[in-house]
């Protein structure tokens, strides 16, 4: 049985009648438009925990771009359906009252010095406040043990392991790997989105992503990076928004190469109107 939950207080409700019961919870919190990425996510949960809860909830703060907000995808009984054969066994689908109540007090800030700064949160500005929100508002009602997040997501990963170390909460920060397509296009509720020209080119990201781990040894970071935009340019209808590659913890753009596994090359493009991200590690 798979258990639906609108309110905060439900959800709490369950949380801690797990809890008391001796179990132990693992959360995914998502925005819908659900994939195999997302269900990845649910099977590292079941396999670490007791009970998981998968949260969906289109986050309006979070998208400093209207439109981008208004044509997200949302298909939620698809993805119901996927959570129930996937094993989860809460899903908290609340709304934006239920989320965001007239009378709600500030939440305590979070610093992010750098992070607040670089890649995401200079092309997308209020996107990691909106996020900060939303997953201190889920957390708070969810009350988990482990925490299952996307590495797509890289940044947004460490701005919410600075908002769970802030606030020192007993939860267990999970970064699983990035699910793909067969060419390589990573998983995203936005290549629905994608026209068939769209997506036939769409893989050209990650296939530069591995070139320039490949290349690594043959230029600095800064001659690659450089070279790299201009080759992405020029594939029509597409723009790159940022490619940077940094160093992995402090996400501060490399100079000279790390050591091998602590480089990170991240991009962000837009594809017509609709803005794809993806990362590697090398
Ligand atoms: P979203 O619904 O896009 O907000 O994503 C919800 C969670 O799923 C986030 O932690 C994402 O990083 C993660 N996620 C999204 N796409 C993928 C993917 N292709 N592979 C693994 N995790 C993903």
């Amino acid at each position: 049985m798979m258990q639906i939950f609108k309110t905060r207080a439900e959800v709490t409700g369950f949380s801690e009648q797990q809890r008391a019961a001796g179990k132990e919870i693992g959360f995914v919190p998502t925005m819908g438009a659900l994939h195999a990425g997302h269900i990845s996510l649910v099977n590292h949960s079941k396999a670490e925990n007791d009970v998981t809860v998968v949260s969906i909830f289109v986050n309006p703060t979070q998208f400093n771009d209207k439109n981008d907000f208004l044509k997200y995808p949302t298909s939620t009984d698809q993805d119901l359906e996927m959570l129930l054969t996937g094993g989860c066994d809460a899903v908290f689908l609340p709304s934006v009252e239920e989320i965001y109540p007239e009378d709600q007090s500030a939440i305590a800030p979070v610093v992010l010095g750098y992070l607040a700064q670089c890649m995401e949160a200079s092309r997308r500005p209020g996107h990691f406040d909106g996020v900060v929100q939303v997953v201190d508002i889920l957390l708070r009602a969810v009350q988990p043990d482990r925490l299952y997040l996307g590495a797509k997501d890289f940044q947004q990963v460490k701005v919410i392991t600075a908002l769970v170390e802030q606030r020192q909460w007993p939860i267990k920060i999970i970064t699983a790997p990035t699910i793909r397509e067969e060419d390589g296009l990573a998983m995203s509720s936005r290549n629905r989105r994608l026209s068939p020209e769209q997506r036939r080119v769409a893989n050209i990201l990650f296939n530069t992503l591995k070139e320039i781990s490949a290349q690594a040894e043959t230029g600095s970071p800064a001659v690659l990076t450089k070279s790299y935009i201009e080759k992405l340019n020029q594939t029509a209808g597409l723009k790159v928004d940022y490619l940077e590659i940094v160093d992995y913890q402090t996400l501060r753009p490399l100079e000279n190469w790390n050591q091998k596994g602590n480089n990170l090359v991240c991009v962000a493009a837009y594809l017509g109107d609709i803005r794809l991200i993806d990362n590697l590690l090398f």
